[in-house]
Formats: structure tokens, sequence, C-alpha cells
């Protein structure tokens, strides 16, 4: 590591300890703490860094900031890691000694989990600090700690008094072989997977019974005949006591879900093929052949509805053109407006599908279930109602009198535990259940999300989708790490309903530290945040001062997390701070943001698709990690790591170094020095202004690369042999100070090269001087930049030497048609307009020329470029005769500035505002 980076670390280490100050403003932002269970890669980086960015920028602005961190440790991922190690599995052995580098000694003590959470808990904190994350680490806790354990009680006593916890039968993911419910952070695939509820339509053939599973139990009066595959092998099964025929695969999947299995033989599908089976609701009707069922989904024999299902539809004509099966005919029995009689042929026919294995075929069934679903009408004779109430009437109807029950799947069929066990849908009876389906819950979070900032803001509309989709929350456990349920401790509460209101914590938790674990009571919890009661455990001195440094800090101002948790964490803790605490305390913001990829391709740990942060840090330096990070991407969008994008970034800290310790000695004016000062100005008001609004990425291309292309143009400008005004120094004060929210190690060195005394990390941030803002020089400067680029364009074409260089600069009349037209509203009708005015008319077709010229250069001017000139009265003429001698020296050749309206030369006339003519001898 460089020595300066060392030295920085050992400066910050207790700088960013904030206690509560009351003479200043706060600002809280907390980032979702890391699950350590392996070494951090550049994605978890950025994650850190770029709230690390607005935590300095705030303190600079002079607010009192918190920014805490912690470790999640709870559930079970690290058991299951444990165990592998402890088998001596060699993918997981491999992934912590090579990826990861753990020393052996080490290694071997992973067949403790606890010792791989303390391992790389303490790792995630030396390379955090690495990073130069601003942290208060007084805070720091481990979500296993026994006083955080006590907080988690206290919030779960007080969710199920409020009846937010609940016990119920609710179908779960669930991993047989760890014997436990599973939650999307204990998945290898498969984490959106959803939970659907299927209809079993109950056939029967002779005594037995043939159950298919649909999620249209409406269509049953429009069956033609079952499916079964002949090339798979089907179990006859006793279930419930009674006879069922069905896949293997769903004799297991129903055995989850409340019912008594017991398979008694096998059949193969053949046997089935060509049976007649019967539902009272639809009669007798054949079973026919079909390859394309899947005995992994439903039960593994299917009901079909040619007319409405375009699969079915399709695999009855393939048959048919076969010459099997002529005689079956689709059964329709749903109108729906935009289709014909029979909507499955209707939807083939158009899409020009040919056979069953079309792949538009998945597309063509969601088509046409939308449509019945959300238009259609059941003909009269079977009802006469709309698809969606029949749906439920004919679902309820065979509950009731035909011996349907539901039976439950995956939408999207894999879902694999982090064990490498296969997940099923299992109904669990005695679990504990967040109630997230609260309708009274739901509308409380969906009030206070129209009251909170939200970064970037279209992630408003899928807060909104989450809180109407949320279902009950498994939120106990029987095996993993954490707390367990105050009233049933044979549970354990799971990750993510053990993670939700921990923002608070932080604000005690270093204070919490010297209370022996056993007195932190509900009691004490209740007078700390809601300043109710009195607890004897602890003394009332001790809980004043705790629960006045809670109410400095809460609510947080900003949660900064991943956008893939809107759909648990960011939502749930919504639902989880209004159940807990008053309106005061609500949170009040939260940043979004987008993944990170490597190469082009998402990271992922487990796939070895990362680069770690350690090894980033060591190969390119702190700051350069940093600089890259936040550069790369504004915070919600996704942004790419690769490597040689970011040796160059090193580069551009190492300009950045050299110009400002050069700098230091600039002494002297220079005729430039105002226009330099009044950019300078302007980039603290962009760079502010981007800050302010969490765009990272435009602010560093405001501080860095901007206040850079500026002294390069201001270079450009000077005298010969002159190296810059004294106006440099002080640039050079306020540039160090704009940068070190982002190149923090750099600019701390820096700052005491420049003779400053304290931590950069302190300083106030630049505040832009209106006074010193000047448009007229400003806009003077930008004429000559853009004359020069074009007199550059023109001399690339030509292919002789350049002799000399002439510029005409626009008569007074065209500067006047310039400022009709800037003002003018409708650029179409403009030059009519102008044409009206008497003096332009005299003119005639020069004046009709020049006006669409005009036009056309005023709708390619940046919009405020425009405004300033049209107000200005800029004296093009004075502006390039005083560059003149800069001209003359940057093209080395003599240059003359004439007035176009005084020049008979055919050039002359294609001056324009603020686009003098140029011509080149
Ligand atoms: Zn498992």
């Amino acid at each position: 590591m460089r020595s300066n980076e060392r030295e920085c670390i050992a400066r910050w280490e207790h700088a960013f300890e904030a206690d509560p100050a009351i003479e200043k403003e706060k600002y809280y932002l907390t980032v979702a703490y890391p699950y350590p269970s392996g070494a951090m890669h550049v994605g978890h980086g950025r994650t850190y860094i770029v709230p690390d960015v607005l935590a300095r920028y705030q303190r600079m602005k002079g607010r009192q900031v918190l920014f805490p961190m912690a470790f999640h440790v709870t559930g079970t991922p690290v058991i299951g890691i444990s165990k592998r190690i402890a088998n001596g599995d060699g993918k997981t052995i491999g992934l912590y000694r090579d990826l990861y580098r753990v020393p052996q000694d080490i290694l071997d003590r992973f067949i403790n989990p606890m010792e791989i959470v303390r391992y790389f808990s303490e790792e995630y904190r030396r390379v955090m600090q690495k990073s130069g994350l601003s942290i208060d680490w007084r805070r720091r806790f481990i979500t296993v700690d026994p006083p955080y354990s006590r907080f988690i009680e206290w919030q779960y006593a007080h969710l199920h008094e409020e009846g937010h916890v609940v016990r119920g039968a609710h179908p779960v993911k669930y991993c047989p072989q760890c014997e436990n419910p599973v939650g999307d952070h204990d998945l290898l695939e498969g984490d959106k997977a959803e939970i659907i509820r299927f209809t079993l339509v109950v056939f029967r053939w002779g005594d037995a019974r043939i159950p298919c599973a649909t999620l249209r139990p409406e269509t049953i009066y429009g069956v033609t005949n079952l499916w079964v595959n002949p090339a798979a092998t089907y179990v006859r099964a006793m279930i419930d006591g009674k006879e069922w025929i069905v896949s293997p695969e769903a004799a297991a999947k129903l055995a989850l879900q409340d019912h008594e299995v017991l398979v008694t033989e096998k059949i193969p599908g053949t046997v089935l093929i060509d049976q007649t089976v019967a539902h009272p609701l639809s009669g007798d009707v054949p079973v026919l052949p079909a390859t394309f069922v899947d005995p992994d989904m439903g039960t593994g024999i299917v009901m079909s509805v040619p007319a409405h299902a375009p699969f079915d539809y399709i695999a009855l004509r393939d048959l048919q053109e076969q010459g099997k099966y002529t005689s079956i005919e689709p059964v329709p029995l749903i109108a729906v407006e935009g289709y014909g009689e029979i909507p499955a042929k209707d939807a083939v026919e158009r899409a020009g599908i040919h056979d069953q294995n079309d792949p538009g075929m998945e597309a063509l069934t969601q088509e046409i279930y939308s449509a019945e679903f959300s238009r259609g009408k059941v003909f009269e004779k079977y009802g006469g109602r709309s698809v969606r109430e029949a749906r439920d009437d004919v679902a309820a109807l065979m509950v009731e009198r035909y011996d349907s029950v539901p039976m439950y799947d995956f939408d999207n069929r894999l879902v694999i535990c982090r064990c490498g066990g296969r997940v099923f849908v299992k109904i669990l009876h005695d679990q504990w259940f967040l109630e997230y389906s609260d309708p009274c819950w739901k509308e409380q979070v969906k009030t206070q999300l129209e009251e909170m900032a939200l970064v970037p803001p279209e992630v408003r509309a899928e807060f909104v989708r989450t809180v109407d989709w949320l279902k009950d929350w498994a939120c106990t456990r029987r095996v993993g790490l954490g707390t367990k349920l105050p009233w049933d401790p044979t549970w354990i509460i799971e990750p993510l309903s053990d993670s939700t209101v921990y923002m608070a914590y932080y604000t005690i938790a270093h204070r919490l530290k010297a209370i022996p674990p056993e007195k932190l009571t509900p009691a004490v919890f209740d007078y700390i945040f809601f300043g109710e009661g009195s607890p004897e455990t602890v003394d009332r001195e001790t809980l004043d001062a705790i629960r006045s440094e809670f109410l400095y800090w809460y609510p947080y101002d900003y949660r900064f997390s991943a956008k893939d948790l809107i759909s648990n964490h960011l939502t749930f803790q919504l639902f989880h701070h209004r159940a807990i605490f008053p309106q005061e305390l609500q949170p009040r913001g939260m940043v979004v943001f987008g993944m990170g990829l490597l190469n082009g391709a998402k990271m992922s740990s487990s796939k070895g698709n990362v680069f770690l942060l350690e090894d980033a840090l060591e190969e390119f330096g702190a700051d350069t990690v940093r600089m890259f990070l936040v550069g790369s991407a504004e915070p919600w969008q996704d942004f790419d790591w690769r490597n040689e994008l970011v040796s160059s970034t090193r580069k551009q800290i190492e300009r950045f170094w050299n110009t400002v310790s050069e700098a230091k000695q600039a002494e002297g004016t220079t005729p430039i020095d105002a226009w330099l000062e009044s950019r300078l100005q302007r980039r603290i008001e962009g760079a502010t202004a981007a800050l302010d609004s969490f765009q990272t990425r435009q602010a560093l291309q405001e501080a860095f690369f901007g206040v850079e292309a500026d002294l390069k143009w201001y270079r450009r400008r000077l005298p010969e042999g002159a190296g810059g005004g004294a106006v440099l120094q002080d640039l050079c004060r306020t540039w160090v100070r704009l940068l070190a929210p982002f190149i923090p190690f750099t600019c701390e060195a820096l700052w005491g090269d420049l003779g400053e005394s304290g931590m950069v990390s302190f300083a106030p941030w630049p505040e832009a001087d209106e006074s010193r803002i000047n448009p007229e020089v400003e806009l003077a400067e930008e004429l000559l930049a853009r004359t020069v680029e074009d007199i550059e364009s023109i001399l690339k074409l030509i292919p002789m030497e350049a002799k000399s260089i002439s510029l005409f600069v626009a008569p007074a009349w065209k500067h006047e048609a310039f400022r009709i037209i800037a003002a003018s509203a409708d650029k179409t009708r403009v030059v009519r307009e102008i044409m009206q005015n008497e003096g332009m008319r005299r003119r005639g077709r020069e004046a009709t020329d020049a006006a669409k010229q005009i036009t056309k250069l005023v709708l390619k001017l940046p919009p405020d470029i425009v405004k300033q000139l049209a107000a200005s009265s800029l004296d093009e003429q004075a502006v390039l005769e005083g560059a003149r001698s800069f001209l003359e020296h940057e093209f080395g050749v003599p240059a003359t500035v004439k007035d176009a309206g005084e020049s008979t030369h055919p050039k002359a006339a294609a001056a324009l505002p603020f686009k003098p003519a140029i011509m080149i001898e």
C-alpha cells in the first residue's frame, strides 16, 4: 500500500466518530449491511463508496454526518458453507482458499460457522478502511451480538402485540434437504420464482381419480380430452385414502402439501392412452398421447381445451394431420372481442405457427390467457358471466361438489437451495408469518411512500407494486444463526425479518455496549425509542442520554441499496417502521442503485465472475478505484468494471496531482485570470447541484473534467512564456476541496502540501462567489474558442499551406436578426416575421438567406448561450482583435479581423453572429 494511504487511514481511524452536535444540522445515511461470508468484490465497493462520497460531501457542507456499518450474519448460509468445508467439499474449499485467499490455518477453523463470520467481518472492516470509507466504527456490531438480539426481541414483541405476526398454514418455499423454509437469500437459483395456486380438476377413470392442475377451471366445459406423456411413468397412489393416478413428481409434491400419500404401483403412460375418463362438467373424454406433457409440471396429466389453449389446439391439429382422432372438434365456451369463435385457432393462424415446437407458443398462450381474462365472457349456457367471475365460481363449485383441491407450484420450475438441493412448495402449519397481506398495513406503507424522497423517481412505481403484491412472509426458521422468537423460542427469526429497523439501533449501538445485555429489557427499549415507562434495570440518566442521541439522529435521511432489494428488504423496512415508530420518525428517503458488471457480465461470487475489491485497491490505489466506480455511471445505472479503463483513471489522478503541485508557486496576474475565476464558480455550482441530487458521476464531471478542461484553455491563452497567475493558487485550494469526497487520499495529502492545517475531510465545501462570475468575459472566450475550432477544421480540409487568416465579423443588422430569431417562439415562421421589417425587406434575398442561416445557428447553439448572446452587446470585432496575437501564435500566420459589412470580399457575406466568416489564403 502507498505510504500516503497508510497515513490517511491512521489519521481517519477515529475522525468520523460522530456524536450529536446540537448546533449543527444532522445528516444520517445508511447502506444495507453486508453479509460477510466471502471477500468483497468491486461491486460491493461501489455500494459503499458512492454513499461515502455523499457522506464526505455533507460533512464538508457543515452537517453532522452519521455513516455507520455493521455485519449481517443471521440465517443459514454460513452454516451451509461451514458444513461443506467440514465435509471436504472441493468447490467450496477452492473458493475460500484460492479466490478469497483465506490462510489454511484459518480455513481449518471454518468448520465453526462463527469463525467464518468473525474472520470476514474483520476483513470487510479492513478493506472498507482501505477504501477510505468515513465510517463511525464505534457503532459496529454483528446481528448475533446479545444486545442486538435483545433489540430484535423487543421489535418482535411489539409486532406480535399489534397483530402483525400471525401463525397460520401457508405455502412456502421449502428445502427438504435442509428441512427448512428458504428465503430468496438462501437460493442458488430461482430467487424470483413465485408460488402459484392451481386447481386440481379431478376426472374419474373407473374407481381411480385422475387430477389435472389448471389455472383456468372455468374451461372445464370445453375439455375435449386429456394429455398423457406416453414416454413417462405414472404412479397409482393412495392419496388421503383415495386412489389417484399422477406422476411420481406430483406425488412427492402433494406429500408436502397436507396430503397423505402412499404410492402403490407404477403405471406406464401408454396404459392410459385411449382410455376414457369422465368429469360431471365435461362428460366422457378420451386420453390422448402428447410428448410435450412434463411429468414435473402440475400432476403430469393435462386437460385439453383446444378452443382456448393454443398448445392444446396445435397438439390436436398435429395428431389430426396424421389422420388420428379426426372426430374431435374444439368446444368453445368463451366469447372474446377481437377473436372468432375459436380464439386459439385464430391466434395460431394469425401468428403463422407451424407446430407445437414453435418458440412463439409461450407468448401466444399468454396473449389468449390475458385477453380472455380481461375481456372474455362465458357463453350464456354456462352462466354468461365474465371469465374473471366464472373462474372463481367454477373453482368453488368443484371444491364443494367434485373433489377438487388446490395444488401449489412455482411459476418457473427450477428453484435450487444454496445446499444444492431442489426447493419445493410446502404448506407449513405452525409457521409464524409477518402479515404483509394486511390491507391496512399496506395502506400505511403507501402513505409513507408518498411522503418520501425516492431516487431515481421511476422506482416509485416499483415500490407501490411491491406493496400491492406482497403476501404474508414466513419470518422464522428452525435452524440458522439469529435471534429466537421471544414467545416461541423453538423458532429463529430469519435474515430478511431481523434487518428492518436496525437503522434505529445504529444510533445507540455504541452506548448499549456498556450495558450488560440482560439489563436490556423490552422496557428499556420502550423508554429509549418511545420515552415511555420507567425501566428499573438501567439508571434514568443513562437512558435519557441514549434517548436523546436516538432522537438527534432519527429518522434516517437516506438509505442506499441495490434495486433487487426493492422486492423485499427496502419495502419490508417501510412496513416495520410504520408498525413500530411514530410518524415523525419514519424514513425520509431512499436511493436505489444499479447493478455491477465485470467486463460486461453480471458479477457473481458463486459463478467466480468477480474482481476482489482488495486486489483492485492494491493494483490501482484506493482513489483510482473510487474515482472509477463513481465516474463510470450514476448510482442508479448499472456499471461495468474493466481493468483497462481503470488504468486511465489512475493517469487522470496523477495529472491532477502534478497540476496542483506545480501551481503552488504561481504568482502575478494575467488578462485571462478573470475568465478562469468565473468558470470556477460555475464548476462549483455544477458540482454542488449534482451532489445535492445524488448525481455523483455528473458531479465528478464538473469537479474534475470540467475544471481540467478550463485549465487547459487557460494555459493556451496565457501570454507566451507566462506560467499562470496567482489565481491558480486559489483555484487549487478550491479544486482539492471539490475532489476531496471522491479521491480523499490524494486530496488529504495535497491539502497539507498547500500549507493548510487540519484535514480536508472537514474543510468547508467551496461556495460559488457570484461576484466573480463574469458572463461577458465567458462569452468572449466562448466566441474565441469556437472560432479557433472552426479555423482548425478548415485547415484540416484545405490542401495548401496557409499564409494568412482573415476573419469577418457579422454586421449589426445580422445581430438584430439574431435577436429577433432568438426571441421568436415559432422558428418555422420566423423568416417571414423578419421580412416584415422594413429595413430587412430592403436587403432582399441577402436578408432571407441570412435569416435562414441564423435560424439554423440558433437551433444548434446551446440554449443558454443563445440567451446570453441575445441579451449582450458583445463587440466581436474588439474581442477577436484583442486575441489577434494569440491567433497568430496559434496558427503561425498573420491574422486580420474586419467588419463584414465594410468588406466587398465574397466570403464576408457568410459572416454570422458568433460565427465569423473565415478566409484562409
Ligand atoms: Zn437446502
